[in-house]
């Protein structure tokens, strides 16, 4: 590694001296025979926020490694990760692209000229990013060799591609950052040679070896601005292989996006939001509390204006955090911008969690942000256990789709309970189908858009007439392709009941054909359910 980057890497390593210190102790008290998680809440990191397992399990190969520990099986096995990462029946993987600038312009956003726009160094997610100095192949290869070594089944990939604003990047570095991440998931080790250069010439033949490979991508996610988003790029991300876009939607109040120079309106985030669903995307919006000009009050029906129109598929609570390298510092140094406490963000949350639809997954209450960073205001990266405390202390709960799945519980096929949960969403129909257990839990669901009349046109000739599936998603811990376990939800067979019960919704509202938005290592699951291969989509006639 260069000496710079190297020095970077030091600088910004998550494991600091006294992060180990502290892991130290937790070990001991683990090898005494203390339980693991309470051992981990009971040793709270300075500036809150807690250890996790994957950096006990490092700390504890350094020990060993040096000597000063002798290797204890057992106590390794009880502090590996759990598979939590992949209950959804899907491993992410992380990749950031190189350090480049971004069109935007808000006043909130951090610059550091070493990474790409918004990020800093020292977030847990982009480490291995400079340590790898942004290399896309070295990211995911590297990531899949440490979630084998931690056990993990590493067959159903998703490849969430981080940095700035993607689409503006070079479509010649987009295009090659993609091809790369494909060549790491695509196992080349036994091709012959012809074979070998073919499959790793150009895309498209990437993406047909991945179709077959061990490590399938299951879903490409990238991040970009509602100003970015045309007919034009949409088919480019298709080709890209793209199939869930997260984009920046921050504030629904054109005032509010006017005082942090967003440089688009409400008006903007809505019709990217349409296009996206017409062109049958997953859709992520990024939500900011407390930006500058807001205030809890303001916050609170900004956030009920998401559920008009926007709806998005998952969201990210990500609250304003005052960085020293953003333009907002100048603000908060003129005595104009004020940071929320960290009670008045948990109360936030806690009043909105509880309003959002049950056919949204709530990812993130805060960005990952280390605590150092922060000027003033929360620097607690464990918002989202605080605001669960205060929920139970309220009595109400969040019922959006992550606080429903069934995680690695086991799932009687018999008892499950059909459910179709129709909203309206802008110029779409949506069907949010699911199985619920007798307790309410998410079994699996499939995301149905029926477009209406006005719905915007896509430029593409897969989707004409075509009423949509935006999303399969079945639950239960992600097993090895082929391996067995009893009551595991992803066998069975939900994922086909619930495409046929989708089929039969659209075909009773009308619809003729059906096109899915398929990720490339899920091409084969849509084939062998009747699917044909089309332009950019699979397609079926109903
Ligand atoms: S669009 Fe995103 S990356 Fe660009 S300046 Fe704004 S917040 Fe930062």
């Amino acid at each position: 590694m260069h000496p710079e980057r190297r020095e970077l890497w030091r600088e910004t390593h998550l494991l600091t001296p006294d992060k180990k210190d502290l892991a130290r102790a937790v070990l001991d008290q683990i090898r005494r025979g203390r339980d693991v998680t309470q051992t981990l809440r009971d040793y709270p990191l300075k500036d809150g926020g807690y250890l996790n397992k994957s950096m006990l399990v490092s700390i504890y190969n350094e020990l060993v490694a040096a000597g000063e520990i002798a290797a204890d099986s057992q106590l390794l096995e009880r502090i590996r990760m759990k598979p939590m990462r992949t209950l959804s029946g899907v491993t992410t993987v992380t990749v950031l692209t190189k350090p480049y600038p971004c069109p935007g312009k808000c006043i909130f956003c951090p610059t550091d000229v070493r990474m790409p726009k918004s990020y800093l160094p020292d977030e847990p997610g982009a480490m291995r990013a400079v340590e790898h100095q942004f290399d896309p192949y070295a990211q995911v290869r590297s990531r899949i060799t440490q979630l084998e070594s931690l056990g993990h089944p590493t067959d159903k990939i998703e490849l969430l591609i981080l940095g700035g604003t993607w689409s503006s990047y070079k479509r010649d570095y987009q295009e090659w950052f993609v091809k790369r991440c494909f060549d790491a998931m695509n196992d080349f080790s036994n091709l012959p040679s012809e074979e070998l250069k073919i499959a790793t010439d150009e895309l498209p033949n990437a993406h047909t070896y991945n179709e077959t490979t061990h490590h399938r991508n299951v879903g490409l996610v990238i991040e970009t601005r509602p100003d970015e988003i045309t007919t034009d790029e949409i088919r480019w991300l298709r080709h890209l292989g793209v199939t869930k876009v997260q984009m920046g939607a921050q504030s629904l109040d054109d005032r509010i996006l006017e005082m942090n120079k967003r440089g688009h309106d409400v008006e903007c985030t809505r019709q990217a939001t349409a296009l996206l669903r017409a062109a049958g995307f997953k859709i992520v919006l990024h939500w900011m509390p407390n930006l500058h000009g807001a205030t809890p009050e303001s916050d609170r029906e900004d956030f009920a204006r998401l559920w008009n129109d926007f709806c998005p598929d998952e969201i990210k609570i990500y609250p304003n955090q005052l960085l020293a390298n953003a333009e907002l510092y100048e603000y908060w140094q003129r005595g104009e911008f004020k940071p929320y406490t960290t009670q008045e963000l948990i109360d936030l949350i806690a009043d909105i969690k509880p309003t959002i639809p049950r056919y949204c997954r709530v990812n993130r209450v805060i960005r990952d942000i280390p605590s150092t960073n922060v000027v003033e205001g929360n620097r607690r990266t464990s918002l989202r256990q605080d605001v669960q405390a205060e929920l139970k202390r309220r009595g109400t709960k969040c019922q959006c789709v992550r606080c429903r799945e069934v995680k690695g519980k086991s799932v009687s096929a018999e008892s499950l309970q059909l459910d179709d949960l129709v909203y309206p969403a802008g110029v779409a129909q949506e069907h949010f189908i699911s199985y619920v257990t007798p307790d309410d839990k998410l079994a699996g669901f499939v995301r149905l858009s029926l477009p209406e009349k006005d719905s915007p046109p896509t430029g593409i000739s897969d989707l004409d007439g075509a009423a949509l599936i935006r999303e399969v998603h079945v639950y239960g811990q992600s097993l090895p392709v082929g391996a067995e376990k009893d009551g595991a939800a992803q066998h069975a067979g939900l994922g086909t009941h619930l495409l046929e019960e989708a089929e039969r919704v659209a075909r009773e509202n009308g619809f003729r054909r059906m096109a899915v938005i398929s990720a490339v290592g899920t091409r084969g699951y849509y084939l062998r359910r009747g699917f044909e291969r089309g332009e950019l989509y699979l397609t079926k006639n109903l």
